[in-house]
């Protein structure tokens, strides 16, 4: 606006002195006032009269690029318009003839070296006799115009790049009014930017916060970019946490400014933060409840970390502890340090979680039990980097149990000791009785021979043999009894001697039945040589026994990983499956006793040595096709 009203008053200026000179008809004086005053104008003044240049200042020939005056004199200045503008500068210079006041107006000029600047101009027409002449005065606008277009491109650059934000973009003036709602603000709130531009800022925030808030702000806008929580108030009446970073905008006078925003919405991490915490707080809720200690140490930096309660049950003061795991192993009762060691080592090198439990020694020789379990993390690499686990007290439980243990191995003792008590009561309480029953009623059956009817005599024999089948039972029981209380030390047993013994016991009874006893290679095992005995020769007079034609049995053995397998297999009258589990109960025949005899307890007894030895008995059968008895012996027992 400068540079125009200047341009005007030389305009002014020169219409003036134009019009002195023919007031005053001093032509060539004041010619030559005009030209001075062209030629030192820094405006550059061209006069056109008759469609040609009759008078050129300096600036003009500079705007131009004329180098010579006398190229121009005489020549036509529309050779310097751009021939775009001809037909307007022709109407233009009609209408101020006609004496129309004309504005400014841009146009393009044609430098002489061909570069086409954008110029303003300015045209006056003066009369005499000769005629209309015009006074064109012209200002390069070029630069002012590259500038204009460049601020426009900033601008619009600067607008896009607000609206299309991601992060929610506000600014507001002085007056707290809202000038710029980006795209990402109308999202965030449900306003339109139509709705809210103009409008006070205080739109956005709830009530309740709205001094609060407000203040947050004017005290955030002393430091620039200071980030604030803020909360706000959507349209559909929803409360969002914003945090912002806010900075002053200000004018070229450095006075006034506007505010700019951006605003980040955090509400879901705020509430992710709380039930975060809320779910810690439970968690140490449970620890503390628990009286659950957490432990931490990185491998690469040795660092140790425990918490409080971890600290308590280690005996550690607040504060004390080395934070390596040396001072962790310094707590740990030595004789349980090798194998908590060894179960790290494990751990870290097996992949398994560690799983164990050591000994505290505190003050006062008092020894606490503590269980631990923890968890490696491994790198990309898969090298252990951390392992973090829990520890718990369990002395209290570990005593509570071995409280019941022993009172469990209380009451065996004694239901043992019952046994025993039981065990001589038959042998010896109830023998006694039993022989006086048989040895009187023989003595009866003696004595009073020529007295007693047949019929008396059977009676009598009745007694005697219930008596010894009693007596039989009773030693069998008395058997039963003893495989465990009376068992001997284990030692090595060669099953070829134990099946000497047995045929040595059985001399006879192989050779009233006629049967056949073969055997494979036979191991030695680790047991009670006695009982050992007893179990094989039980299984063979069974399978010497239960047989309708002349025995054959056939004992073999195979070695097993833990355990030796033996089997002993008969042509017998064979078993029911249904019974394949309930013959190594006690007193449980299959078989009406005057058909086979027998107690009922020969395999209950079997049973029971081969359950010392650490295995297990059982039967594969088929009627009419013979049993094969199973039973296995741990290969290294001790009692
Ligand atoms: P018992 O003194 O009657 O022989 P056991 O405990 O030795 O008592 O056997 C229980 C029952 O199992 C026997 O009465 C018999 O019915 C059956 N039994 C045992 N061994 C054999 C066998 N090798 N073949 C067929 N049946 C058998």
């Amino acid at each position: 606006e400068d540079d125009l009203s200047m341009m005007k008053n030389v305009a002014d200026q020169v219409s003036i002195a134009i019009t002195r000179v023919r007031d005053e008809d001093s032509l060539r004086k004041s010619e030559e006032r005009y030209r001075m005053l062209l030629e030192n104008s820094p405006s550059a003044t061209l006069v056109n009269r008759n469609d040609s240049i009759a008078m050129i200042n300096p600036a003009a020939m500079k705007l131009l690029g004329i180098n010579n005056i006398d190229e121009v004199m005489g020549i036509s200045p529309m050779k310097f318009f751009h021939p775009d503008y001809h037909r307007k500068i022709q109407s233009r210079m009609s209408k101020i003839i006609k004496g129309k006041e004309i504005p400014v107006v841009e146009e393009k000029i044609i430098r002489s070296d061909g570069e086409i600047r954008d110029i303003e101009v300015v045209s006056v027409a003066s009369f005499d006799s000769e005629g209309p002449s015009f006074q064109v005065i012209m200002n390069d606008i070029t630069e002012r115009k590259l500038a204009e277009k460049e601020l426009f491109d900033t601008r619009n650059y600067l607008q896009n790049l607000i609206d299309n934000a991601n992060a929610p973009i506000i600014v507001w003036d002085r007056e707290n009014r809202i000038k710029v709602f980006n795209h990402a603000f109308e999202h965030l709130t449900g306003y339109a930017s139509s709705e809210v531009e103009g409008k006070s800022l205080s739109i956005l925030f709830p009530r309740d916060t709205l001094r609060e808030s407000m203040a947050k702000i004017r005290q955030a806008l002393t430091e620039n970019w200071k980030t604030i929580e803020i909360p706000i108030l959507t349209k559909s009446n929803d409360i969002r946490i914003i945090l912002w970073n806010s900075a002053k905008i200000y004018d070229k006078s450095r006075k006034t400014y506007s505010t700019i925003a951006q605003g980040n919405d955090i509400t879901e991490r705020i509430e992710a933060e709380r039930a975060f915490k809320e779910s810690r707080e439970k968690l140490e809720l449970a620890l503390e409840n628990g009286r659950i200690g957490t432990w931490e140490w990185v491998i690469d930096s040795d660092s140790f970390n425990l918490d409080s309660r971890m600290e308590k049950m280690l005996g550690i003061e607040p504060g004390y502890f080395e934070n390596t795991l040396s001072g962790f192993e310094k707590r740990i009762h030595e004789e349980d340090l090798q194998h908590l060691r060894t179960a790290m080592t494990k751990a870290l090198t097996e992949d398994q979680p560690l799983d164990t439990v050591f000994r505290v020694k505190h003050e006062n020789n008092v020894v606490n039990y503590v269980s631990t379990k923890a968890l490696v993390e491994k790198d990309n690499a898969g090298n252990p980097m951390k392992m973090s686990g829990v520890c718990f007290d369990i002395t209290e439980m570990k005593l509570g149990a071995e409280k019941t243990l022993f009172l469990l191995n209380e009451e065996l003792l004694r239901s043992n000791k019952e046994l025993e008590q039981f065990a001589y009561v038959a042998s010896h309480d109830l023998q006694e009785p039993l022989r006086m029953i048989s040895s009187f009623t023989q003595l009866l059956a003696q004595r009073y021979k020529d007295r007693l009817d047949n019929d008396a005599k059977d009676f009598i024999q009745f007694a005697v043999d219930g008596a010894a089948r009693m007596q039989g039972l009773i030693n069998d029981l008395l058997a039963y009894s003893r495989v465990q209380t009376r068992g001997k030390q284990f030692s090595v047993v060669d099953m070829h001697d134990v099946l000497g013994q047995v045929m040595n016991n059985l001399q006879l009874m192989i050779q009233e039945s006629d049967a056949l006893i073969v055997n494979d290679d036979l191991p030695e095992v680790f047991g009670d040589e006695g009982q050992i005995v007893q179990l094989m020769q039980n299984l063979i007079v069974n399978g010497l026994k239960f047989c309708k034609t002349a025995p054959r049995i056939h004992i073999s053995s195979k070695e097993e990983k833990e355990y030796f397998l033996f089997s002993v297999k008969d042509n017998g009258i064979g078993i029911e499956p249904q019974y394949f589990e309930k013959i190594f109960q006690i007193f449980q025949r299959l078989h009406p006793k005057d058909k086979y005899g027998g107690t009922g307890i020969g395999l209950a007894i079997c049973k029971r040595i081969v359950n010392r030895h650490g295995g297990r008995i059982w039967v594969e059968s088929k009627i009419g096709k013979g049993s094969v008895f199973y039973f296995t012996i741990l290969k290294r027992q001790t009692t």
